[in-house]
């Protein structure tokens, strides 16, 4: 264990020795108030990587020179190009490669998993999900409910936290998975929350949501490539993400879908189909019935993204090269130095805060979520004023995210001293 020192100093010498320092050099940092900004919202929007224009614009020249034959003469087939990224991105959740599948955005793959994984009876037809939760899922969930007929207030269970607490205890949400275990339908967690930060253990939820008769499934919106997950050996049913957050592939980029190869190569479960998720030999026979292609893509509808999925081809290179071990050991120790200087910051400074998200590495990502007990606004205003990212929740959180393949051990020192100069 690294024994933390909140000086300059300390901070430079940690970043010399970091094997991962020179990724930072990858990206294009923001400027912000005429100045490199510290940027700790990758939770939000990560960077953008130099690669990606090159991979862009690879298919503007293709479309530019092939048109429609660009499909098969590209130096990337679009035909293909969703069987480019299931690799990598397999890789980051801890799935067999058939199992993934890179296509739409977040919100629209949650229903389509729920289309599969959520088929109530008049017996089993409850959801449980975190209180609190995102609100796209909040809205995914209830109107899956409605769809099916059932009134959200008796289908959707809040797990909440204790009295006083403001994270989850696993003992308690076992303890509601089992109480529910004649009604339960499905528990639809996110991995790593986005609000607190915590990471829940998703093996133990899987394993009781079974024992209840029950599906499971993660949004991990925040867990992936951000937290490691192993989605096949746990035996998770489905988990969808989005890949601007952590995974760096910009603005409303595109969506990952996992689906375990025990339902994958199941032709029978029910799914919304379309021509993209039909078998690949077949597809362009246009015969009249729906075959779907094994795995995780028998679930697609539309010819792919390419663009989008251009971007996260770049940042999933980025990723391979970094490797996930390497950016989850910095990840723990640079997080680890955040919550330090925070800590002897609540001693010096004029603030009243508390970190709410789990002190516990292994319950946690690399964001941690402060709460502010009074001037947060004015706090994170004044981090704004002096270049420094951090992201404001509604109505007393701040969200810190040191993203290790981007942020310095200095960032947290110059936030650190910063917060120290607040006026209050
Ligand atoms: C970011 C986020 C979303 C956003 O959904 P989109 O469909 O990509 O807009 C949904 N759920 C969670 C948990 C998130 O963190």
């Amino acid at each position: 264990m690294t024994a933390y020192q909140f000086t300059e100093e300390f901070a430079r010498e940690m970043d010399a020795q970091d094997v991962l320092a020179s990724f930072r050099d990858e990206f294009h940092i923001p400027h912000i108030h005429g100045k490199e900004s510290i940027y700790l919202t990758g939770n939000s929007l990560g960077l953008l990587p130099k690669t990606a224009r090159s991979h862009v614009e690879q298919e503007f020249l293709d479309w530019q020179n092939f048109g429609v034959e660009g499909h098969t003469d590209a130096k990337n087939p679009w035909l293909y190009y969703h069987h480019f990224l299931s690799k990598q991105a397999a890789s980051i959740v801890g799935a067999l490669e058939k199992e993934v599948v890179v296509m739409n955005n977040l919100t629209a793959n949650l229903h389509l998993m729920m289309v599969s994984f959520y088929r109530p009876t008049s017996e089993r037809y409850k959801i449980i999900i975190e209180g609190g939760a995102f609100p796209s899922d909040q809205y995914a969930v209830d109107s899956q409910a409605k769809f099916h007929g059932y009134d959200p207030k008796s289908a959707i269970i809040e797990l909440k936290p204790r009295e006083g607490e403001h994270t989850l205890r696993t003992e308690d949400i076992l303890a509601t998975i089992a109480s529910n275990k004649d009604s339960l339908a499905l528990v639809m967690l996110g991995g790593v929350n986005y609000y607190t930060g915590q990471a829940y253990e998703m093996e133990k939820i899987t394993q009781a949501a079974h024992a209840a008769g029950a599906f499971c499934g993660f949004d991990l919106a925040h867990g992936a490539g951000n937290y490691p997950v192993k989605l096949h050996d746990w035996d998770v049913d489905f988990a969808v993400w989005c890949s601007y957050k952590y995974l760096n592939s910009g603005p409303g980029g595109t969506s990952g879908v996992f689906v375990h190869e025990k339902h994958g190569n199941n032709p029978d479960i029910p799914r919304f189909a379309g021509w993209w998720g039909h078998n690949e030999k077949e597809r362009f026979l246009m015969k009249r019935d729906f075959m779907p292609t094994e795995g995780a893509q028998g679930w697609q509808l539309s010819n792919a993204q390419i663009f989008p999925m251009a971007i996260h081809k770049a940042s999933l290179d980025i990723f391979e090269r970094a490797g996930f071990d390497r950016l989850r050991a910095k990840s723990i120790t640079l997080t680890g130095y955040l919550e330090f200087v925070l800590n002897s910051l609540t001693a010096s400074s004029n603030l009243d805060f508390e970190v709410i998200t789990p002190n516990d590495p292994e319950q946690r990502g690399c964001q941690l979520s402060v709460l502010v007990k009074s001037q947060g606004k004015a706090l994170y205003d004044y981090l704004k004023a002096q270049s420094i990212i951090v992201d404001w929740r509604e109505p007393n959180v701040i969200r810190m995210a040191p993203v290790p393949l981007y942020n310095r051990y200095l960032d947290i020192y110059e936030l650190g001293k910063t917060i120290q100069g607040f006026p209050g």
